[in-house]
């Protein structure tokens, strides 16, 4: 076994993914941690889905992953592990709900990733539940782009106290001809002064995720451009993003 002082831990940044030398998979780990009196050291990989993480694995088995190779990021090694907040989305920005709705509502092109996701927050150490919404390519690919929504806790709420006056006084108007009606009334009167009264749960917030701030290279031609069709991609991750509308 391999001595762990020979190890290039340090090259494995966290966050990280690394590459088994046997079969050549890519797996990802959240964090290195020391041995103590009770355990080996080891990988910390929780959250993520540990079929896809160095959970088991031995250092010496493991190796620096290559550079990603150019074009769409990878569902397992890129995209799950970031909607499971095992690594951070590289940006994280505010967005309009009803465009991200709408987005969401209309367009092709964005596939609902079927766990809960979290998201952390600019200026925020917590993460939030979140459900995400993947782009892709036309081609099905992943761009590294994600819609956001955030379900956010309501300070308000109805208070229930007023709600259950206002029922017991009805119900005692109803079923006690001698009530006195002034009990309903009282109560209606105190739920309509109420400073909760109009205030209704909170909305979600949405977010645009992403792994790679496109820099687009179209390179249609005027003709290409006439019957529809726009090859282009991206410089930075090297992704396809050309468009046939085939118009
Ligand atoms: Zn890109």
């Amino acid at each position: 076994m391999t001595e762990l002082s020979t190890i290039p831990v340090q090259k494995f940044t966290i966050p990280q993914v690394v590459r088994h030398k046997e079969t050549g998979e890519l797996l990802i780990t959240v964090s290195r941690y020391n041995a103590n009196a009770h355990y080996g050291a080891g990988y910390r990989c929780s959250p993520i889905d540990t079929r896809y993480s160095t959970r088991g694995y031995s250092d010496d088995v493991l190796e620096a992953a290559p550079p990603r190779n150019p074009g769409p990021f990878d569902y397992k090694t890129e995209i799950v592990p970031r909607a499971q907040g095992a690594l951070p989305w590289e940006f994280v920005e505010p967005a309009k709900l009803a465009q991200t709705l709408s987005d969401i509502a209309a367009c092709a092109g964005w596939a609902a990733y079927s766990g809960i996701a979290s998201v952390i927050k600019p200026g925020e150490s917590r993460a939030s539940w979140a459900r995400l919404f993947l782009h892709t390519t036309q081609g099905g690919g992943y761009t590294g782009q994600a819609h956001a929504l955030v379900w956010e806790n309501s300070p308000f709420r109805k208070p229930t106290h007023l709600i259950d006056a206002v029922v017991q006084a009805a119900i005692q108007v109803v079923h006690d001809p001698k009530a006195p009606a002034g009990d309903l009334a009282a109560a209606v009167l105190a739920m309509e002064q109420s400073p909760h009264r109009d205030q209704e749960p909170a909305m979600p917030t949405a977010w645009l995720l992403s792994i790679c701030k496109h820099e687009i290279v179209d390179s249609s031609t005027p003709q290409g451009r006439q019957r529809g069709w726009h090859p282009a991609h991206c410089l930075k991750c090297g992704i396809n993003l050309s468009v046939d509308s085939s118009d």
